[in-house]
């Protein structure tokens, strides 16, 4: 299968769920995942039409911003060390693993210039994943008010790797009611409009849901180097 017709297929299904919820397919962000995959592959879907590419490491984020450049807005996905900030900053569109305020440190002291960001919420209660508890993330927006290049744009979430529909709709729904109580305190320096969630196998119960922004990594490019 070649990545147009991935494409097509997800942009379809995409359409569905968005008529199923009352939403319009201009409002969700497909996110191409490449972390997996060659700077050949990366290029071939951009080439498709994708606008957005995720990376979760470094180094395939610097090689991938290097061949590809400007072609795309730059999302880093993965769990960020507060060292390697300065190795991104100023490539990249948005961050969507904000979970600690070292980290929004280093951001706001690397950047010149407001950094979009999504706060990562743990929201399936796992141990394995990253995240801040729903419970301490009005203290920690509170707090990210100190940090004037930080800019919360909206919240992300990973739905756990399983079967159950209904657990992972759970996930979404409540990283959406963390949402709404962000955003409707009207704070200047984090508007969270945004939500970035839903992956290959469960972005259409994140459509459903309200994602604003889907990361959809195997489903597109594949899952190797080819
Ligand atoms: C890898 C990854 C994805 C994409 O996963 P697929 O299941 O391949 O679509 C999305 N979000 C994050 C944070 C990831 O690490």
């Amino acid at each position: 299968m070649s990545i147009q017709e991935n494409y097509e297929k997800i942009m379809k299904r995409i359409i569905q769920a968005c008529q199923r919820s009352g939403r319009q397919a201009d409002d969700i962000q497909m996110i191409a995942i490449t972390k997996y995959v060659s700077i050949e592959t990366a290029q071939k879907a951009v080439d498709t039409g994708i606008k957005n590419l995720g990376e979760n490491r470094l180094e395939g984020f610097q090689k991938k911003y290097h061949a590809i450049g400007n072609q795309v807005k730059w999302h880093f996905i993965g769990t960020l060390q507060s060292r390697k900030v300065k190795n991104i900053i100023e490539e990249v569109d948005y961050i969507h693993s904000l979970d600690r305020l070292s980290l929004a440190k280093e951001i706001n002291k690397r950047s010149k210039r407001k950094i979009p960001c999504f706060v990562q919420v743990n929201t399936s209660g796992e141990e394995s994943k990253h995240g801040l508890d729903p419970d301490e993330l009005q203290s920690f927006i509170d707090q990210l008010s100190q940090y004037e290049n930080v800019e919360v744009v909206g919240l992300m979430t990973m739905a756990p790797l399983i079967e159950d529909q209904d657990t992972i709709r759970s996930c979404f729904k409540k990283l959406r009611h963390l949402r709404d109580e962000v955003r409707d305190r009207q704070l200047e320096y984090a508007p969270c409009t945004y939500l970035s969630m839903g992956m290959s196998h469960d972005f259409e119960i994140a459509i459903e849901e309200g994602a604003t922004h889907i990361r959809i990594g195997s489903s597109l490019v594949g899952n190797k180097s080819k």
